[in-house]
This record gives structure tokens, sequence and C-alpha cells, in this order.
């Protein structure tokens, strides 16, 4: 019997780990079916975690994260690299259900994340981390006082154009339709702004650039191709929660959900089934930042401490 099943080992489930097994938890199996170290291992500059900054030559996601594994499976952490197809809870125990063995334990906490969906454009996956980008928030600033481009027509897209047009010189904001998805008022924001031009009624045809990176796009709009000389490419065209595993045979989820797919949870990272936690991208309202989801994992790792603690004291 696990004290605690950590599902996912980004940095919201590594952390959890390092507080559930420091504050005492003994049992605490974390279940990632790649190398623990989550998304930002994909990106090659990250320069807004607070204590690490590294100007010449900029700290990659993979050097930020190599050493979080380490210091958590000190505390006692393990980790073991499969995939969890299914959480389910009977009585007061958990079940973790994987493609070889089944767990007990007597809590959870999920942190599998979230993934950004992808357009389908030329060049979309070649340049991506080199001019093609999902999150304003980190690589906005890298393109300070340059032009820009945005993919999307949705609240996140418009969103995160009003985001960039405070940072960047010019943004283009491109959408396949001539109506937003937006809501009213976020519309009416980005037709205010003078940093945003619209292309309407447009698809993006290519990315294109050099080993360097990203060096512009072309755009179809009407037939008519226009080539926009930008280094940065910000997509935005919906997201895929991976809440997968807390999906129950009959096609409900063990815990609440909103309509996008996030699980619903309060401060303390609980969502509505005793012992169930989640941390992280996965979550309502999540910012989608390493340093959030770390602290996401902190609470929850406390949360489940006190609940093993306090629901079975054997
Ligand atoms: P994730 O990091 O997504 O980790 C989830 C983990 O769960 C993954 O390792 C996955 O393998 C595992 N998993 C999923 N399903 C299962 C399963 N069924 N069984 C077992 N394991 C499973 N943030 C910043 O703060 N600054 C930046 O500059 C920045 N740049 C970014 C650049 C790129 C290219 C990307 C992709 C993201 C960037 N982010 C940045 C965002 C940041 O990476 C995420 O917000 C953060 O990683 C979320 O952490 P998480 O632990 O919630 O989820
Ligand atoms: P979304 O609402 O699904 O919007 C995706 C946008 O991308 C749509 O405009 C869509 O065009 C476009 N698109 C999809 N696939 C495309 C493709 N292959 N090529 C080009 N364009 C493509 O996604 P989201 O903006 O991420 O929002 C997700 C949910 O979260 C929404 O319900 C949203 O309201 C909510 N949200 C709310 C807030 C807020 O309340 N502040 C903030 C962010 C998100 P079409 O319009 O033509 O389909």
């Amino acid at each position: 019997m696990l004290d605690l099943a950590i599902i996912g080992g980004g940095p919201a489930g590594l952390t959890a780990g390092l507080y559930a097994t420091r504050g005492g938890l003994k049992e605490v199996i974390m279940f990632e079916m790649g190398l623990p170290g989550g998304q930002i291992t994909q990106s090659s500059e990250i320069e807004n975690y607070p204590g690490v900054f590294r100007e010449e030559p900029p700290l990659t996601g993979m050097e930020l994260m190599e050493p979080w594994p380490k210091q958590c499976m000190h505390f006692g952490l393990k980790h073991e690299m499969s995939e969890v197809q299914k959480v389910t809870k009977d009585g007061d125990i958990f079940k973790i259900i994987t493609p070889s063995k089944e767990y007990e334990a007597k809590s959870v906490i999920v942190c599998t994340g979230s993934v950004p969906k992808k357009a389908g454009f030329k060049g979309e996956d070649e340049f991506f981390g080199k001019g093609v980008s999902t999150c304003a928030t980190c690589d906005g600033f890298f393109y300070k006082d340059k032009e820009v481009a945005v993919l999307g027509g949705g609240d996140t897209a418009l969103e995160e154009a009003l985001y960039l047009a405070n940072i960047c010189s010019k943004v283009y904001l491109i959408h396949r339709r001539d109506k937003f998805r937006a809501a009213p008022p976020t519309v009416e924001r980005v037709m205010k702004n003078d940093k945003i031009e619209l292309i309407l009624n447009a698809t993006i045809e290519e990315a294109y650039g050099n080993a360097m990176g990203l060096e512009g796009v072309k755009v179809n709009q009407n037939g008519k191709v226009i080539d926009l000389k930008v280094p940065g490419l910000f997509v935005f065209v919906g997201n895929v929660v991976k809440n997968g595993v807390l999906k129950q045979d009959d096609g409900s989820f063990l815990c609440e959900v909103n309509d996008w797919g996030e699980v619903i949870v309060n401060l303390k990272m609980e969502t509505n089934i005793p012992g169930l936690y989640v941390a992280g991208d996965i979550r309502l309202d999540a910012a989608k930042q390493v340093v959030c989801a770390a602290g996401d994992g902190a609470v929850a790792g406390m949360g489940a401490l006190n609940y093993v603690q306090e629901h079975f004291n054997d």
C-alpha cells in the first residue's frame, strides 16, 4: 500500500514528491512515463524561473530540471517509469492501473499537465522553439520591440496578443474567419489596440527560416499570399488537458472537471474527492509556468501528507 501515488514527473509532480517525502511520507511513487522533468525540458531557453538566470548561453529547460529528480529521490521519492492508464477509488483506497501492474494508494496527486494543439501548417514543428511558440509569457520578451504574429481567434489568442502588444512593436493577429470566438470585451480591447493589426479570413501556409530560426510566415488571405517577415509566431489554437487517467469506464471523470476538461480544485489543490489532489497545468486557471506548477506541487504534497496522517493513523 502506497502512502501517495504521484502521476506525472514534471515540475508539479517532482515538487509534490519532495514535500511529501521530506515531510514524512514513506511509500511514495512518482509514475512518470518518460524521464522526469516535464515539458519544460523541450525549451531551449528559460529566463523566468527565479534564482537561476544565466545570460550567455541562456539556461535550457533541460539544465533547469536536471538537478530536480536527484534532490527529490534523496528524501525517498521513487520513480516508476510507466504510463498510468487509470486511477479509481474504492472506499478509502485508490487504485493506480498501469499496463503491467496495479497499485493501491492512500492518496493521489495527478500532475499530468496539458499540451497546446498544433495548427498543422508547414514548418510548425521545424521552427517550434526557434521562433514558433505556444507561450507568450515564456517567450514574448525575446521579441521586445520587434514584430510578431499570433494565430487563433479564441480567448487565449486575443489575450496573448494583448500581452504581446505591451512588449512588441507590432502584433499581426491571424484568424481563419472574420468572427472571433473570444469574449466580446476582449475583442473590443484588441480592436482598440493600435499595435495589433488583424489579418482575417487567413491561414498560415508556411513558417520559414534558416538554422538560426524563424524568418517569416506566408499567410494566405482569400487566395492572396502575404509574406510577414516576423522572427516570432505564437500559435494559440486550443489546448488538450491530459486528464485521461481520471476517466472511468463509464466515461465520467473520477473528480469534477470544467467544460474544457481542466480539473476543478480549491486553493489547497484538493479536488472534490477526499485524498485526490491535482497540481500544475492540468488544473483550472493554471498560469502554465514552471514556478507556478512547482508551487502547486508543494501545496498538494503538503495536503496529501496531512490527509494521510489524519485519515490513516497506522
Ligand atoms: P508537465 O511539465 O507537462 O509534466 C507532466 C508530466 O506528466 C510529463 O513529464 C508527462 O510525461 C507525464 N505524464 C503525462 N501523462 C502521464 C501518464 N498517464 N502516466 C505517467 N506520466 C504521465 N514555463 C515557464 O515558466 N517559463 C518558460 O520559459 C517556459 N517555456 C516553455 C517552453 C516550451 C517549449 C514549453 C513546451 C513549455 C514552456 N513552459 C515554460 C511551460 C512549462 O513547461 C509548464 O508550465 C510546466 O512544465 C507544467 O508543469 P506540470 O508539472 O504541470 O506538467
Ligand atoms: P478555442 O476557444 O478553442 O479557440 C481556438 C481558436 O483557434 C479558434 O478561433 C479557432 O478558429 C482557431 N483554430 C483552431 N484550429 C485551428 C487551425 N488548425 N488553424 C487555425 N486556427 C485554428 O481555444 P482557446 O482560446 O485556447 O480557449 C479554450 C477555452 O478556454 C475557451 O472556452 C475559452 O473561452 C477559455 N478561455 C477563457 C479565458 C478567459 O475567460 N479569460 C481565457 C483563455 C481561455 P475558429 O474560431 O474558426 O474555430
